[in-house]
């Protein structure tokens, strides 16, 4: 018989590691692809996957080791997701062994998986029940039982007729006992399922959504875009497909999941940061071997092990958590591209404020735009009144709240009503602000927000390095009341309960949900309360659906505006729209007021309206002229170690090196400078980083040569951002 060959990638981290080794495959072991195994590596037995089988080996043969065993029966990643990971180690300068990692479940690799097993029992043969004494009562009622019921675990028995009863059986040989694997499924609240009937729109872009495409579906909040999407999902399991379903973190809501679970039960698994490790296997395993034909989760869900796909949608598709910023890197987008085309399935986008990046697409040709205008209950979107707090400052009202906000707070509370007070949390990292005439410091080179840096009292450019001096005096009004700072929902909540004492004031951020089904509670508490009010941050933006919400409060609208990205105004306006239509999405009219100190900026007149479109040409006349995304590409590449004389050795040879491609791209680099990270240290480790703006029409070139320099200079990784999100 002619020898077989393997390819392995071995799962470890070394960066020299990263690379494919050839093995030999024993003739008596059934080895396919997909296959994690274990190998002889120096003198240590490794794990590893075997991602290519061949009967020809490129290294010497007599020279290569076997193959030791198979870790699992069948091999557990699918051939799919091979070609993905080849995808995604090419285009995001990734790992082999990392973007491996993502396609399984943690506890698997690592080993810890502890399967669940309960005990059940069943009757023996009919006479045995005959031979129950007449008087163990409970033991005949046990009998009986399973009689009847068949099959039952010892719990549900135990609780019955007491375990004693139980033992006794099983002692005397009348009864069996086996043991079952259980899957440990995330719990949801049962609801009815309400059946609508679509609108014209609905029925559109459901019949429209059909080929192997890219389709960007824009829906004003409330258009009923879930029920466009149920509808899909059940169209492709009826032709025998399969679906994945990604909605952002802080939206997987209870009420979505159940949404879900009620329509198509077992047939959906749900994937989320909240499970414990072994519910997520649980899950992970009845997607791997078809129980379970939806996976719905967010970011990772990507990954479910699913053959098959009629459609891959992603919900909120313009929110950042769907590009993963930490290793490994990459955008959830180009991943789900890839997967629907080796599918040759439809990918949606769902969004009421898509990235200007996916609407841009779409206005190229390259998505489908499908829009759905209206509300799916027929109500008006709540109309958004914009407050100018520097008045209020100027009538002498220095607090949080507008006297406006005051009054329609007092108006919800005597009403019994609902009100949502959003506050920004991204607005943290601070900026200097001047509170009597409203000016912001910016960069002069790069025309955004200057971030104030504690450790050395200054103020930064997140995008060029630039730094300021800290400014003592506003240089427009010459006022010196300029501080940097933001407000939290903690202060925001005590304000109002002190000033509504008998009102139920629940807060919702990282801090109060941190623990398990902490995030439910809340919710709970809030639909049962009347009056309330729910002060939080972006975690109330999105999904929820609570009819008696009449009144949204946006306490500081500014704080992403001045955020220190080109996509901060692109960012507030999804913000305000996602609040704003959390109002009024009953019989109940709904009312946003909307807090600010730059009430002329545009964003705040397309907001208000709920002019998305107005929104899009605006920004992207300006990202244009200032040479930003879409129309650019931004690289950020992020260098660290513990050691800071290392990382500064190797920023500066990279970038010698990197300066070198200038002769030749000459303007196509727009941009080029090495620094400090503003955030510089974490976990112990120096950062450093490079950033680059190019040209599209070259940027894949200079991305690709860029990254052979370092890849060539370092031994250790080194992270590569396309357009990043975040910049600290
Ligand atoms: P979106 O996700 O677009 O913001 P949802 O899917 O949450 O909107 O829908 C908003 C509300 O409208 C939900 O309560 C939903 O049940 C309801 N709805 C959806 N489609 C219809 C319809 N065709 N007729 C009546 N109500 C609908
Ligand atoms: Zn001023
Ligand atoms: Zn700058």
């Amino acid at each position: 018989m002619k020898s077989m060959y393997a390819k392995v990638i071995i799962d470890q981290d070394a960066k020299a590691l990263d690379r494919v080794f050839e093995y030999k495959i024993p003739e008596d072991l059934n080895v396919s692809v997909g296959h994690r195994v274990y190998v002889p590596f120096g003198n240590r037995v490794l794990q590893g996957y075997v991602i290519e089988k061949s009967a020809e080996c490129e290294y010497a043969a007599d020279k290569l080791k076997s193959i030791i065993s198979c870790i699992d029966e069948e091999a557990v990643i699918k051939k799919e997701l091979l070609s993905l990971m080849h995808f995604m180690v090419t285009k995001n300068h990734l790992k082999y062994s990392s973007t491996l990692r993502l396609f399984l479940p943690s506890d698997m690799r690592e080993g810890r998986v502890k399967e669940l097993f309960e005990t059940f029992y069943l009757l023996g043969a009919e006479k045995d029940v005959a031979e129950i004494s007449s008087r163990a009562k409970k033991q005949l009622e046990v009998a009986l039982y399973l009689k009847e019921n068949g099959k039952t675990s010892s719990a549900v028995l135990s609780e019955k007729f007491g375990y004693s009863a139980v033992k006794a059986l099983y002692e005397k040989g009348l009864i069996l006992k086996e043991k079952e694997q259980v899957l440990r499924a995330p719990s949801f609240t049962k609801m009815t399922d309400k059946r609508v009937s679509l609108n014209e729109y609905q029925q559109h872009a459901i019949s429209s959504i059909c080929e192997d495409k890219t389709y960007l579906l824009h829906g004003v909040t409330g258009s009923g875009k879930t029920e466009v999407y149920m509808n899909l999902i059940e169209r492709e399991l009826s032709h025998g497909k399969n679906a994945i379903m990604l909605v952002p973190e802080i939206s997987l809501t209870p009420q979505i999941m159940a949404n879900f679970k009620t329509r198509f039960g077992d047939l959906v698994a749900l994937l989320h940061s909240g499970l414990s490790a072994g519910e997520r296997y649980d899950e992970w395993k009845r997607l791997f071997s078809g129980q379970a034909r939806i996976a719905i989760g967010a970011r990772s869900a990507i990954f479910a092990p699913l053959e098959n796909l009629g459609i891959i949608i992603i919900d909120e598709e313009h929110e950042q958590s769907y590009i993963s910023e930490s290793n490994p890197r990459y955008d959830t987008h180009d991943v789900a591209e890839f997967r629907a085309r080796a599918n040759v399935c439809p990918l949606v986008l769902g969004s009421a404020t898509p990235s200007i990046d996916s609407y841009q697409k779409a206005k190229t040709g390259e998505y489908q735009l499908i829009e759905l205008p209206v509300r799916a209950n027929g109500r008006e979107m709540p109309v958004v009144e914009t407050i100018d707090m520097m008045n209020e400052l100027r009538a002498g009202n220095s607090g949080i709240f507008s006297n406006k906000l005051l009054a329609e707070l007092v108006n919800v509370v005597n009403n019994k009503k609902q009100a949502m007070i959003f506050i920004n949390r991204r607005g943290y990292s601070s900026f200097m602000r001047c509170r009597d005439c409203g000016y912001i410091a910016k960069c002069t080179d790069c025309d955004v927000s200057l971030v104030y840096h504690k450790e050395d009292n200054r103020l930064k450019c997140h995008y060029c390095g630039k730094q300021y001096h800290v400014l003592s005096r506003c240089p427009k009004c010459k006022s010196e009341n300029i501080k940097q700072g933001a407000v939290g929902t903690e202060q925001v909540a005590n304000k109002l309960k002190e000033m509504f004492p008998d009102v139920k004031v629940l807060r919702m951020d990282n801090d109060t949900t941190s623990t398990k089904n902490a995030h439910q509670k809340i919710l709970e508490e809030f639909k049962n309360a009347k009056p309330a009010i729910l002060v939080g941050t972006q975690m109330i933006a999105k999904g929820h659906d609570f009819e008696d919400v009449v009144l949204v409060g946006i306490v500081d609208g500014d704080q992403t505006l001045y955020h220190t990205d080109y996509r901060s105004s692109e960012r507030t306006f999804q913000l305000i729209t996602q609040v704003a239509g959390r109002a009024g999405r009953s019989q109940n009219e709904g009312k946003v007021i909307l807090q600010t100190y730059s009430p002329k900026h545009y964003v705040y007149k397309f907001a208000s309206n709920y002019d998305y479109k107005g929104f899009f040409r605006k920004e992207i006349n300006i990202r244009q002229t200032a040479q930003f995304p879409p129309y650019t590409r931004i690289i950020r590449i992020l260098f660290s170690d513990i050691n800071e004389n290392n990382v500064r050795e190797l920023l500066k040879i990279c970038y010698t090196e990197i300066e070198k491609l200038r002769a030749r791209y000459g303007r196509d680099i727009i941009y080029l400078d090495a620094m400090k990270s503003p955030i510089q240290r974490v976990q112990g480790k120096y950062r450093y980083q490079i950033m680059m703006r190019l040209n599209l029409p070259t940027a894949d070139k200079i991305e690709n040569e860029s990254f052979e320099i370092v890849d060539k200079a370092s031994k250790t990784s080194v992270f590569f951002e396309i357009n990043p999100q975040n910049l600290s």
